[in-house]
């Protein structure tokens, strides 16, 4: 049986390579090579998978995700990874090969890939996918006919261009839930412009319409436009869904998650370094572009003395020190995003073997689904697991056929 994969990324290779025992298999990839997002990944470094593989890491909550990311699906995934060679260096439950280089990877996976007979057809833009005794996939190179596809197309995320896998889904008839940018910078009314490039290890909490949602710890930048920083990331996903609904996103920052109780550290660290100005009592415990910004905006002279500061002010200084109110207006766009939340409706697909249950012998694999996780290797992981399951449903189906 023929099939096509469309899309060389994460999951369409993973997918390939699993079709491609008892299929003709070709894939077909837009840009001049494959894995572009599997090079940037991870810094380069490719955080390929996570040992805590479980659902409370995805923004998704769903049985349905729960049986596709199974624990046999998980060791089947790692098993193959490592028969194409890759050996994990895992750091605190993060899967990095061995190399720390993503090119590692994605090398192992084109040249499984060649040995198992894919076609790899690169430069091949698919606008159009239809039916007629099979599938019509319309490209810039002309027309491909197949008995199954498999979608693999990722989402708006990264690319320059953004994915029309939804629009080709929405034809199929499959509900597209929205797309938001996921993993992504923050855009704040009120940015700490004279900060901007200051680095802090910091405490930060979500707020939607006043609710707790998530918090997060960890190494914030700030920026002259908001917040970046793998901390950020986390939270920032569900801002952006949040920011889709017109809901008030706002981020709290303790920028000294360190000390317990402000005020009375620096009532003792004024006692113990004397004759300080309050600009010098902060040398040596936050960077001071990011401390005069924020006397700056207590109405604070850098050369005031803490002893003359009244409590109004200090209180003041204590509220916009350990809970800065960051208020979110915007992500950074699809362009700046890791991953995207929303797509294709987890329950018209079947979690067994990512076939569409709208239509048949089409699978749909990756990020163009409504799953996206955290920070960690989850979204790889989800790639790779959903584009096994596919390519294992088309090799089972058609065993018959070669053998
Ligand atoms: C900077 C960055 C860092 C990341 N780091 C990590 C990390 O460390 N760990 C982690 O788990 N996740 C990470 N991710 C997320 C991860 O890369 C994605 O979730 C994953 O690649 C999604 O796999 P996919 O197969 O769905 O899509 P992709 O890998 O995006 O593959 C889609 C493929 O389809 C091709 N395509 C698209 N449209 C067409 C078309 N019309 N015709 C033909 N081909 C087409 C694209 O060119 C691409 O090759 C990162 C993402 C980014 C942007």
């Amino acid at each position: 049986m023929k099939v096509i994969v469309i899309g060389g990324g994460a999951s369409g290779l993973v997918a390939a390579i699993y079709a491609s025992l008892n299929n003709d298999v070709i894939l077909l990839e837009k840009n001049s090579k494959c894995g572009r997002k599997i090079l940037v990944s991870g810094n380069g470094k490719c955080n390929y998978f996570n040992s805590d593989f479980t659902i409370k890491h995805f923004n998704t909550e769903s049985d349905i995700l729960k049986s596709i990311i199974n624990k046999n699906n998980q060791d089947e995934i790692l098993n193959f990874f490592d028969k194409i060679g890759i050996v994990p260096n895992i750091k605190n439950g993060y899967y990095y090969p061995m190399s720390n280089q993503s090119i590692s990877v994605l090398e192992s996976l084109t040249k499984e890939a060649s040995i198992r007979g894919v076609n790899i057809i690169t430069d091949t833009n698919v606008y159009d996918i239809s039916y007629n005794n099979g599938y019509v996939i319309k490209t810039n190179n002309g027309n491909y006919k197949s008995d199954s596809v498999i979608l693999s197309m990722g989402s708006h995320a990264y690319y320059k261009e953004k994915s029309i896998g939804y629009e080709i889904l929405k034809n199929f008839n499959h509900t597209i839930n929205p797309v938001v940018p996921g993993l992504v910078q923050l855009v704040a009314t009120n940015p700490l412009k004279s900060a901007s490039g200051v680095r802090i290890d910091a405490n930060l909490t979500l707020y939607e319409d006043k609710k707790l949602i998530n918090s997060s710890s960890g190494e914030v930048q700030l920026t002259d436009y908001g917040i970046s920083g793998i901390c950020v990331f986390q939270l920032s996903t569900k801002a952006a869904r949040g920011l889709y609904l017109n809901k008030k996103e706002i981020i709290h920052i303790n920028f000294v998650p360190w000390i317990d109780n402000f005020l009375s550290y620096m009532d003792k660290r004024n006692k113990k370094i004397k004759n300080r100005t309050i600009s010098e009592l902060f040398d040596g415990i936050m960077n001071y572009k990011l401390s005069n910004s924020l006397l700056d905006i207590c109405n604070i002279k850098y050369n005031d003395k803490w002893d003359n500061l009244s409590d109004k002010t200090k209180s003041k200084l204590n509220k916009i020190i350990t809970d800065y109110e960051f208020e979110i207006i915007d992500t950074k766009g699809f362009k700046n995003a890791q991953v995207c939340s929303g797509g294709v409706a987890i329950t018209e697909i079947n979690p067994n073997t990512m076939e569409s249950l709208i239509k048949k012998n089409l699978y749909i694999t990756g990020e163009l689904i409504d799953v996206d996780g955290k920070c960690g290797g989850y979204n790889l992981g989800f790639a790779w697991i959903t584009g096994m399951l596919a390519g294992k449903d088309l090799n089972d189906k058609n065993k018959t056929d070669k053998s």
